[in-house]
């Protein structure tokens, strides 16, 4: 058996392959392009291109492939194989040209309108910060996807070009405080992954999961996620087995695969990486829900990223432990030991406060998915309204600074065990709060309101441009300032007294909570067409346009794509659920009365004396559910049409949300119901018992 350290990174072009196998001076041009982000010259990338595919046809490989992240939301790439003609035969070449430049063609990947079909030209272009790694036959280079005209047409460059402002804004503030040696600043992330595995022959019964992704209709099992057992719980046979090879298959990708455990639905298990730069967890995450989903298969499971795939039990999110470091090592959201003297960690903290309450809005709108609108606001994730936590300690420092009261600190309390055996231990400061969408969690901020199957690089590129923007502000503000300490000190305290509306410390789930945000004046965006219709708001094209993230037209674009794509789903889902009902629901519901009728027929034919009530009730139950349920699902086809009918793409999502996905509801309902007094044999499709505990 390989040894870990031995496995880990063989399938990565890293640093130590470099060292290896580049000439010095090469590898140390590459390395001032990766760390200054330096152009690279073309004699410099030829040799690094031969050295690649030298090293990528040993193991094995016979392609390349540029990948990128287009936003159809999932990865896309494009196979070349090396052969060059020589002679009667073939050579294997790469040149620094085919490692820089690919030409996909770009007419099918969604645009939102800004690139004519006529220019179809798709430019991608290598990312030299995220290494190029080997998977199934062909060397995967990691670049960026932009027009011929230079338009961003992937999630990956706004990323990009948010850290290096981010990284620029932060350098600025540093060094006005003293810290002359920070060169640059780097955005960290660790997403936590969230997924459900269901047995693959089960999944093979049911449309719904092959074309959604999620159950459109099911009846709940007689166990759900009550008793509490599954979170944390001990790891079945087959799941441990899956679980081990894809820890595997990741560490060879060089991808730090840390904790594994189920999670708190039953069949739903959770993945979390050691962080890294935000580009390369990025990449590292898409990889991952790849990889997922192909080690599954080798196991006749299926892995299920969807945000909602079964009704009455937890769905799927990500958690976006996000943090900010310097290039000599320090984390800028760590407050020390003594946070109250630590103007700088309160500079970098009362940026993000501000970021959040003024960009609130942006934070929900990055989020909105039509999977994650099953879960935010519904006691299972955080709501729909953004707001932070910084934990007991935190905020009794803000409250301080805004009031100009000395600061005590709580200390670390220590927790009695009770029992001799066990050492007593600290107990963590910032004790979490789960219900909180953006919690301070000791030297990170956790982002927790991410569906599981979303690209974390547009949570990350407007989590950073927000914050650029906001230490930009202040870089302005403090820059002439004779006594630094003290205008750092005023500003921290102004800014707090300011935005001090978005901190929230309680519970996120109550009610309560929802009429005091209204005071306060925050958002509550409870679906994603609402969310939507502020994307385009004034100060959000400002803050990209300003921070020369993205265009507004190419903002505009986005905004398009993400309308469209959520009619898209919500089309296909009902147009799925149309299907289910005419060609299998009914028609099985109809037999099982059928056969109840005949039942009941056969026993007054015996004896007049025998009871048919049973059969006779039922009869009549679903015979009156049967009517509804056809009467429904004609209702359901033609709000089908008439929202798709609808040109405006915002009252459109608007259509689909309030018309057509009440009606699904609706359906779903009486559908369920009927499951419920229909006999197993009759029935369709596989049922939640069998889905949630098959594996
Ligand atoms: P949990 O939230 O489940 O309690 P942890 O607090 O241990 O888990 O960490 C969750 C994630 O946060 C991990 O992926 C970890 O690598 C990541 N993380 C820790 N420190 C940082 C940091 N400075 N920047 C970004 N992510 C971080
Ligand atoms: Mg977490």
């Amino acid at each position: 058996m390989t040894k870990v350290p031995e496995m880990f990174g063989s399938m990565v072009f890293n640093d130590k392959v470099m060292q290896e196998r580049l000439p010095k001076a090469t590898y140390k041009a590459l390395k001032k392009t990766v760390e200054n982000g330096e152009p690279l010259d073309e004699g410099v990338a030829n040799v690094v291109a031969n050295a690649m595919k030298d090293w990528a046809v040993e193991l094995g490989c016979t392609h390349f492939t540029h990948w990128f992240q287009p936003m159809t939301g999932v990865t896309a790439e494009k196979h070349d194989s090396f052969i060059q003609p020589f002679g009667d035969s073939v050579i294997m070449e790469f040149s620094g040209k085919e490692l820089i430049k690919g030409e996909p063609d770009a007419s099918s990947f969604p645009s939102g309108g800004i690139r004519a079909t006529f220019e179809a030209r798709g430019y991608t272009t290598w990312d030299p910060t995220s290494p190029a790694f080997v998977r199934d036959g062909s060397l995967y280079i990691p670049t960026a996807f932009c027009s011929y005209t230079g338009e961003v047409l992937d999630k990956k460059t706004p990323l990009l070009r948010s850290m290096e402002r981010l990284s620029g804004e932060a350098v600025k503030v540093l060094h006005l405080l003293g810290k002359t040696d920070v060169k640059r600043v780097a955005t960290t992330v660790g997403p936590e992954q969230e997924y459900f595995l269901v047995d693959k022959d089960l999944y093979d019964q049911r449309v719904d999961l092959k074309l959604c992704g999620r159950t459109l209709f099911g009846a709940m099992a007689p166990k759900g996620q009550e008793l509490e057992d599954h979170y944390f719980g001990s790891i079945k046979t087959r799941v441990a087995a899956y679980m081990k090879e894809l820890d595997e298959e990741l560490w060879k990708l060089g991808i730090l695969a840390k904790t594994k455990h189920n999670e708190v639905a039953p069949a739903q298990h959770e993945l979390a990486p050691i962080f890294s730069t935000s580009n390369i967890a990025t990449d590292h995450n898409e990889l991952t829900m790849e990889i997922m989903q192909k080690v599954a298969e080798r196991h006749n499971l299926v892995c299920l990223l969807h945000e909602k795939p079964f009704k009455g039990v937890n769905g799927s999110g990500k958690h976006n432990n996000w943090s900010i470091s310097t290039n000599t090592g320090e984390n800028l959201l760590s407050p020390g030991k003594h946070p109250e003297t630590n103007y700088q960690f309160q500079l970098f903290l009362a940026a993000i406060v501000k970021a959040v309450d003024e960009y609130q809005d942006l934070l929900r709108i990055t989020v909105a998915s039509a999977g994650n609108d099953h879960r935010l606001g519904a006691n299972e994730a955080p709501p729909a309204i953004i707001s932070m936590y910084l934990g007991d300690d935190l905020d009794a420092l803000v409250r301080s600074i805004i009031n100009g009261n000395d600061y005590e600190s709580h200390g670390k309390e220590r927790m009695h065990t009770g029992v001799d055996v066990l050492a007593d231990f600290k107990k963590d400061n910032s004790d979490r709060n789960r219900t909180s969408p953006f919690a301070f969690t000791g030297n990170k901020f956790e982002f927790r309101a991410l569906g599981s199957a979303l690209n974390i690089a547009c949570p990350n590129y407007m989590l950073n441009t927000m914050v650029a923007e906001e230490l930009s502000q202040f870089y302005e503000a403090l820059k002439g300032a004779d006594n630094m300490e003290a205008a750092v000190k005023a500003l921290v305290r102004e800014t707090l007294t300011a935005h001090q509306r978005i901190i929230f410390n309680g519970d996120n789930y109550s009610d309560e909570w929802v009429e005091e945000a209204e005071r306060r004046g925050l958002y509550n965006l409870k679906s994603l067409p609402e969310a939507l219709s502020h994307f385009m708001d004034e100060k959000n094209v400002n803050l990209f346009v300003k921070n020369n993230i993205i265009s507004e037209d190419e903002l505009h674009a986005r905004y398009e794509i993400d309308l469209e794509t959520y009619c898209k789903q919500l089309n296909i889902e009902a147009l799925t659920m149309v299907d289910m009902a005419r060609k299998n629901i009914t028609p099985a519901v109809s037999l099982f009365v059928r056969e109840l009728t005949d039942t009941a027929l056969s026993k007054k034919a015996l004896s007049d004396s025998i009871s048919v009530n049973v059969e006779l009730n039922l009869i009549n139950s679903l015979t009156v559910q049967l009517e509804q349920f056809a009467a429904l699902t004609d209702e359901l086809e033609s709000e089908i049409r008439a929202a798709a009918a609808i040109d405006d793409n915002q009252e459109k999502a608007f259509a689909y949300r309030n018309k057509v996905f009440a009606k699904m509801e609706a359906l779903r309902e009486v559908g369920d119901e009927m499951e419920t007094h229909t006999a197993a044999d009759y029935w369709p499709y596989p049922s939640y018992t069998e889905l949630l505990f098959g594996v």
